[in-house]
């Protein structure tokens, strides 16, 4: 499921990402008009927290998820009911920019990593548009320990 957070949700669009969806994040100067062309065109799901986007949304058939909350967690609970977490999505696109990340050898990439990253871990990630890397690091970890308590049982 394609995915499109409105501009109060910048947080929850990371962590969907995080997760392997396809989410589009507008910039500070896109306007509602623009969103809701994209949302429609795009066929995404809107997930928003402005009730008057909301109701444009709904007006334009628009599927929305209405999120109900400021606090991150929560929000992502409430994502995670409506959008299933796929394991094998988790960490396949970039969180600055969306697009699906290409594995890399570590050799060719030397210089760009810390020494002890260089060391210690052997799967690498490039996004091929903004080069930024990734590997399974502590901010991984980090990152699967907060995945696994939002899917506990509330
Ligand atoms: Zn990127």
């Amino acid at each position: 499921m394609k995915l499109l957070c409105d501009h109060m949700l910048g947080s929850l669009a990371k962590w969907l990402r995080i997760f392997g969806h396809d989410t589009f994040y507008p910039d500070a100067t896109m306007n509602d008009d623009r969103i809701l062309r994209i949302a429609h065109d795009e066929k995404r799901l809107l997930l928003s927290r402005d009730k008057e986007l909301l109701i444009r949304a709904k007006k334009t058939l628009v599927p929305v998820l209405e999120i109900q909350t400021t606090d991150l967690t929560a929000q992502l609970r409430q994502a995670l009911k409506k959008i299933p977490l796929d394991e094998k999505l988790i960490l396949t696109r970039c969180t600055l920019c969306n697009t699906p990340l290409r594995s890399i050898e570590k050799e060719g990439i030397k210089d760009k990593l810390p020494e002890k990253v260089f060391q210690t871990r052997n799967k690498f990630w490039v996004c091929p548009v903004c080069s930024k890397y990734y590997w399974m690091g502590t901010h991984y970890e980090n990152m699967r320990k907060k995945i696994n308590t939002l899917l506990q049982k509330e």
